[in-house]
């Protein structure tokens, strides 16, 4: 394996320096107004990376008053003039894609070429986006009886407050903003505590790209509670989009209810990944690689419990350990590293405790199934056979390189099996009979399916799910709804 190396490089350093220092209130960076910072840490070396302000509730007021202060004439400028800043942001972003990704692979742990991946995924979003905000449109409509007339038209929301996971640093951040943009909504972004720095680093591309002062705020924080909920009650916040938690989304409505704020929520989900009989194998094991270790496992999406039809599970999971078996786990910056660290200590904790579980009601390990070396908190992609009904990680996101295999024999029982969750985000199935695929996935309880494709996130599509997995869609045609209200002008026409 090499020489472990256990710091950063001039060149990482100078990315990392590089970041802009501060909260970002009304167009200027300034310290929190307390003094205070907080560490975020590189994961891969447990080592602390650098500090960013560290804003209470004090800042939150300062961030929402700005952008409510910004919203009138930020709502008055023409769709073109929107479109073209983030048409150029698009452009700088991928211009800095190479030190984008750095950044991003030292504060979240993913491997370079994944943290490549996502700079131009992100990105996508604000190209979508600025395509979005010139097509904007209303209508006019006769009244029933004739005599009156109605202009339809659509408005920004207003101010809105986006809160983003650590998973997808950057690519969270845009998603969000971009159609926020395209409305003509200002904003105050709460980025993760664990990856604050990739945000920061797009609030200065965006202040580049000539978005006004004002129109984007950006609070780092290490108490989003004592951050988050003034902003909810404060009246001048009128929508939150968040995407986390199922149980973070579930306080953020209670505290959006005392001003009946919109609310779109992007939560937590339990993917099943089915492989049915008549499956292409390889391709069925290339996917469920696909789409349980990208991103090392810590991502909403991700495959977390896959049922493949009795006559095929042994093979199917003996071909899939194998593959596990040959990833390389390392630091991201590393070349050739597949697998990087888990998030952080709790993080991979957690996975500790789901595979203990598991294996300790009976199931088998066929590969990995504990630490792999190294300063960060590293884990062995794992598969495990015999996984019991009632094991914790099949009632729970394992967020982390774990696959627990079981079986079906029939396709009742494996939507069923499927179906047997509070989330519905995503589902996957793999089949080569046309039929099955489409009676398979109209059962699917979930906002997105995956046929014969472990990786179903695009720009141009509707992300999101049901059940306890959200509120709402995220990207395509629909993604600029969320921040548009309809409002309409009656008149008699004499
Ligand atoms: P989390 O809910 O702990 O944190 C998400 C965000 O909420 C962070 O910015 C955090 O600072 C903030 N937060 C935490 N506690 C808060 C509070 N009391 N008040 C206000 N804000 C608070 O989730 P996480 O661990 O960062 O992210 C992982 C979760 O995100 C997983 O459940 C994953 O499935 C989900 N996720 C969903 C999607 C999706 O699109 N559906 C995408 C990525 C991640």
């Amino acid at each position: 394996q090499g020489v472990r190396v256990s710091t950063w490089t001039e060149h990482e350093r100078t990315v990392v320096d590089a970041v802009p220092d501060g909260l970002f209130i009304g167009g200027s960076w300034r310290p929190a107004a307390s003094g205070a910072r907080f560490p975020v840490e590189d994961p891969a070396l447990a080592r602390e990376l650098r500090t960013v302000a560290d804003a209470d509730a004090s800042d939150a007021r300062a961030a929402a008053e700005a952008a409510g202060a910004a919203q009138e004439s930020w709502a008055a400028t023409a769709p073109r003039e929107r479109s073209e800043i983030l048409r150029r942001a698009y452009e700088l972003i991928l211009e800095r894609q190479g030190d984008l990704a750095l950044l991003m692979t030292l504060e979240m742990g993913k491997p370079l070429a994944e943290a490549k991946g996502e700079v131009a995924y992100a990105a996508e979003f604000f190209r979508w986006f600025a395509e979005e905000a010139v097509r904007v449109d209303g209508g006019y409509q006769t009244s029933p009886d004739g005599k009156d007339r109605f202009v339809v038209m659509r408005r920004p929301v207003g101010p809105v407050l986006l809160i983003t996971p650590w998973n997808f640093p950057l690519a969270m951040g845009t998603r969000k903003i971009g159609p926020a943009v395209a409305a003509g909504c200002t904003m105050v972004v709460k980025p993760a505590e664990q990856t604050p720095l990739s945000l920061l680093a797009l609030a200065g591309i965006l202040r580049e790209a000539g978005l006004p002062d004002g129109v984007l705020n950006v609070l780092t924080t290490s108490r989003p509670g004592e951050v988050v909920e003034p902003l909810l009650r404060g009246g001048i916040i009128r929508k939150l989009s968040f995407t986390g938690s199922t149980a973070v989304g579930r306080l953020l409505i209670e505290q959006s209810a005392e001003h009946v704020l919109r609310v779109s929520l992007e939560l937590g989900g339990n993917a099943p990944f089915i492989v049915c009989q008549d499956a292409d194998l390889d391709q069925a094991v290339e996917g469920a690689l696909a789409a349980k270790m990208r991103n090392m496992g810590e991502a909403c999406t991700a495959a977390n419990r896959m049922y493949v039809h009795e006559s095929v599970a042994g093979a199917f999971a003996e071909r899939l350990a194998a593959r596990m078996g040959t990833l390389t786990v390392g630091r991201g910056t590393e070349p050739g590293v597949d697998v990087g660290p888990l998030i952080d200590e709790a993080g991979r904790g957690k996975v500790d405790e789901l595979v203990e579980d598991a294996v300790g009601r009976g199931a088998k390990t066929l590969v990995g199934g504990e630490h792999a070396p190294g300063d960060g908190y590293f884990y062995r992609p794992t598969v495990l056979t015999g996984v019991p009904a009632d094991a914790a990680m099949l009632h729970q996101e394992i967020f982390g390189p774990v696959a627990p295999v079981l079986t079906f024999a029939d396709e009742d029982e494996a939507v069923a099996a499927a179906n047997d969750t509070p989330y519905g985000l995503v589902s996957y199935v793999y089949t080569q009979n046309l039929q099955r695929a489409f009676r398979i996935s109209e059962r699917l309880d979930t906002g997105m399916v995956g046929l014969n494709k472990g990786v179903v996130s695009n720009p141009a599509a509707p992300f999101g799910g049901v059940k306890q997995s959200g509120l709402g869609r995220e990207g395509g045609s629909v993604g600029i709804d969320e921040f548009l209200e309809t409002r309409y002008l009656a008149m008699p026409l004499s």
